[in-house]
């Protein structure tokens, strides 16, 4: 496998980058998680926009232009051969002093891997999965605002952990106020009779695209469509639950907090929602 690395295509085994990078000490960068179907990737244009609002948030200078990456992604896919995959965009700050400051750190370092990724096995797509609200909460926007996809991904990883520790394999993170925010790595939603419910981006969660794609697919197929806050109880009584990312794509839930939600299986509508978004996702998309 090869990895763009600053400037060019490297083996694996060779994609190494300095440990004076302050994406390495101290989390200062930013990412993107892209999926890639049939040698489609989609919403590319989504991810790019984002990955550079991101930086933008962080004052990170981007170190090639929306042109250049848009190209660099599809010949990252190219030359490994991938028509199905994951590819990770990492930009971090770039080499610097040992020091926090982020003065005299560069350029910003960029790295593209064009992977394959399996998130939660398969049989939970089928199943549904077990979640839990966990102590630690979702950061808020006056701190590391959630919508910034940075390299520090301490707060999520807490939260991962501390699901883990109870047999889970995705945690329910509230924000500050009490209010659901989302999963470690993931949006999440419930379905309540015909109505689609999300947390607003403002409860502290990630503007995910596979979310925008969710609300969107169900809106055209005559759902509701809502964004709002939502407590834990609203997840335990809801109809539906179901979880959504680009690497997740569209699980479903079937217990939150030792609550059952629905009769214990992966709901009716959600499983609807799960194959229009598989038609969807096999049809759009960037060509490599
Ligand atoms: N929230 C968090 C914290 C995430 O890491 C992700 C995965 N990128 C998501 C939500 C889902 O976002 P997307 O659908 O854009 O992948």
């Amino acid at each position: 496998m090869k990895v763009y690395l600053n400037g060019e295509f490297v083996e694996k085994e060779d994609a190494k980058v300095s440990v004076f990078d302050h994406g390495f000490l101290y989390g200062d960068g930013v990412f993107e998680g892209i999926r890639l179907y049939s040698g489609n990737i989609f919403k590319l244009e989504e991810h790019l926009i984002r990955l550079e609002q991101s930086a933008k948030a962080l004052l990170l200078d981007m170190p090639v232009t929306r042109d250049e990456m848009r190209e660099l992604v599809c010949e990252s896919c190219r030359v490994n051969g991938l028509t199905d995959g994951y590819i990770r965009l990492i930009v971090t700050r770039g080499v610097g002093s040992l020091g926090l400051s982020p003065k005299g750190c560069g350029p910003s370092g960029l790295v593209i891997i064009a992977d394959t990724i399996e998130l939660f096995p398969k049989r939970f797509y089928e199943e549904g999965l077990k979640i839990v609200t966990v102590p630690t909460r979702r950061l808020g926007a006056a701190s590391l605002p959630p919508m910034v996809k940075s390299l520090n991904y301490l707060n999520n990883i807490l939260a991962k952990i501390e699901a883990q520790a109870s047999g889970h394999l995705e945690a329910l993170m509230l924000n500050d106020q009490g209010y659901v925010a989302e999963c470690s790595g993931d949006n999440v939603f419930i379905i309540q009779g015909d109505t689609l419910v999300t947390p607003h981006t403002a409860s502290g969660s990630l503007r995910g695209i596979t979310r925008d794609a969710v609300l969107e697919i169900a809106e055209k197929s005559g759902m509701k469509v809502e964004k709002k806050n939502l407590t834990r109880y609203d997840i335990w009584v809801s109809d539906e639950c179901f979880v959504s990312g680009t690497a997740a794509e569209i699980v479903p839930v079937v217990e939150v907090d030792a609550r059952v939600i629905g009769d214990g299986r992966p709901g009716p509508k959600t499983l609807k929602l799960l194959e229009k978004y598989k038609e969807q996702v096999s049809g759009d998309g960037t060509r490599i």
